[in-house]
């Protein structure tokens, strides 16, 4: 069935969502009024997935709208910033009425988990690309920001490093493995990266600096360290590489995909050392997983990376769209 660009905002856009009482006007109009409540702040984050780059050819309705979410999430988590609004800029080759169930279903299965109201949008035809705005709201002074690591704070990241990488090279048949329940659980971190919403939230509080993991350690970790004119020593071995990927890739390839590949999308944060016993405490009640792997230094002595004691040098950047 071919539907009318107004068609599709109905029928799969204008479903039933929560009630917001900062909202004045949703879909409907020529933009969407909210009000900013006082002593907020408002985050605004955005972000393009066009096919090709950004995703598969084959990948299912249901993964791209998930992932669509999760990465922008993924943007306001690294400011601690508290998910609100969305709006969704959809272009599409032909008004595919089971693609588009596919995804408005998943889609806003993950906006309701986190809480987020779609707002507006534009509905276009043309090569598939999918560009989401997310805004959140924040206490005044209180954003996590890339410049604010000082010299001594800890640096920490989430979760592990360079699942999603095996996951990617797995659905692109650049590696093999045997063993199904491994390549769902690496393709799955792929597809379905949790982005650290609460983590963020809880780390407004303690942490000094942050940033999302989407284009590899190295690169992310570089934007904190040149926005904050500080230098870092990593500890190349305290890494968090799971398990699951040291057991099944030789040490040179998990570093690798740890710390140059990207799309963990895990926080990287730095934090006094004044704090340490806060989050001490935040791990014990499971409120974040997190794992030291080095130190913030001065701006003079650069980003220095150690393995087994031993300084390496570590030639690849991380993902760069233009290279
Ligand atoms: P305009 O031509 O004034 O930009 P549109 O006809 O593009 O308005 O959109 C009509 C309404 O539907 C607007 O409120 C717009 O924000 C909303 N909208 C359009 N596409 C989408 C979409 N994919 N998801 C959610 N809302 C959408
Ligand atoms: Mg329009």
């Amino acid at each position: 069935m071919n539907y009318t660009e107004f068609e599709i905002i109905s029928q799969y856009f204008q479903r039933n969502q929560r009630k917001d009482h900062n909202e004045i006007q949703g879909i409907g109009d020529d933009s969407a009024l909210i009000k900013i409540p006082e002593k907020k702040i408002l985050a605004i984050t955005t972000d393009t997935l066009v096919e090709g780059t950004h995703f598969l050819r084959n990948i299912s309705a249901k993964d791209l709208a998930y992932k669509t979410v999760a990465v922008n999430l993924s943007d306001l988590a690294a400011m601690g910033a508290n998910p609100k609004w969305t709006t969704l800029s959809i272009t599409m080759p032909k008004s595919d009425s089971i693609w588009l169930e596919k995804f408005s279903i998943s889609l806003f299965h993950v906006l309701k988990k986190f809480n987020i109201k779609l707002i507006g949008g534009d509905t276009n035809c043309g090569p598939l690309s999918i560009t989401l705005s997310l805004y959140g709201l924040l206490e005044k002074n209180t954003a996590l920001l890339r410049s604010n690591a000082r010299v001594g704070d800890l640096v920490y990241v989430t979760g592990t490093l360079g699942d999603s990488a095996a996951g990617l090279f797995l659905l692109k048949k650049k590696i093999f493995i045997k063993d199904l329940n491994i390549k769902n659980y690496l393709i799955k971190k792929h597809l379905h990266p949790i982005p650290r919403v609460h983590e963020g939230r809880a780390l407004r509080k303690i942490a000094n600096s942050a940033i999302d993991i989407s284009d590899g350690l190295i690169s992310d970790l570089g934007h904190i360290l040149k926005n904050s004119k500080c230098g870092a020593n990593i500890n190349l071995n305290t890494l968090p590489i799971s398990k699951v990927l040291t057991d099944n890739f030789k040490n040179h390839y998990c570093l690798d995909w740890a710390l140059s590949v990207g799309e963990d999308y895990e926080l990287c944060f730095t934090i006094p050392p004044k704090n340490i016993q806060k989050l001490d405490l935040m791990i014990k009640k499971c409120l974040i997983n997190c794992t030291c792997i080095g130190y913030i230094t001065h701006f003079e002595k650069g980003l220095n990376l150690f393995f087994n004691k031993k300084k390496i040098i570590f030639k690849k950047k991380g993902f760069n769209h233009f290279n």
